[in-house]
């Protein structure tokens, strides 16, 4: 951790949340990868719905940034076209883990391995999956095997994982208005400061 870290999270807060601002209105944002939405709104869709039906705000803030690695890493960007996957989930876990807390990094991070979990375990789960996201899971390695679901079914933030999941599948509606990134961005500034003056904390004592 650098000194300035140390001394100030509230400026590392401010640079990421602008960095993030930056990506949701870069190119890649406006791309659409397969889907009937480009990334923003795909994403910006997720947060809506989770805001609207209550759920926690790491919930929220996990939504709203889960696809987040195809636009900080470019080489990330899917295409129906792939003959491999990317691991999107891992670039967008890797960017975030220093800003927020393990259960958003988690939601992240365990996207893919959750949706194999699901078709694994929900036989009627692969009925709501787009066409890019069945064409992704085959790249992806399908649904998951025995041994992988037990282990899965013990992830301590597994009931976060799933909910952005299902939020993940449902933010792809060609109709849907959502509020701009501007709206979510205080929440994740907030929990963002929550979670640096956290660590922090834990560092001096
Ligand atoms: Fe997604």
């Amino acid at each position: 951790m650098n000194e300035n870290r140390q001394s100030d999270p509230g400026s590392d807060v401010e640079a990421f949340v602008a960095r993030l601002e930056a990506l949701f209105e870069s190119n890649g944002a406006a791309e659409y990868l397969g889907e009937p939405v480009t990334m923003a709104d795909h994403m910006l869709q997720g947060a809506a719905v989770a805001e609207k039906s209550g759920l926690p705000a790491t919930v929220i803030v996990a939504a709203l940034l889960h696809d987040i690695g195809h636009l900080e890493s470019p080489r990330r960007t899917f295409s129906m076209d792939d003959s491999h996957d990317r691991v999107h989930e891992d670039a967008g876990a890797y960017f975030l883990w220093p800003y927020l807390p393990a259960v958003v990094v988690d939601c992240v991070r365990l996207q893919v391995a959750v949706k194999r979990y699901l078709c694994a375990t929900r036989p009627d789960y692969l009925r709501c999956l787009s066409d890019a996201s069945i064409y992704s899971l085959q790249l992806q390695g399908g649904p998951m095997g025995e041994d992988g679901v037990a282990v899965f079914a013990r992830e301590p933030n597994l009931e976060a994982i799933l909910q952005v999941r299902y939020l993940d599948d449902s933010g792809k509606r060609q109709d849907m208005r959502t509020p701009p990134v501007s709206h979510f961005l205080p929440l994740v500034s907030h929990l963002a400061e929550l979670h640096m003056r956290s660590v922090q904390d834990a560092v001096r004592e």
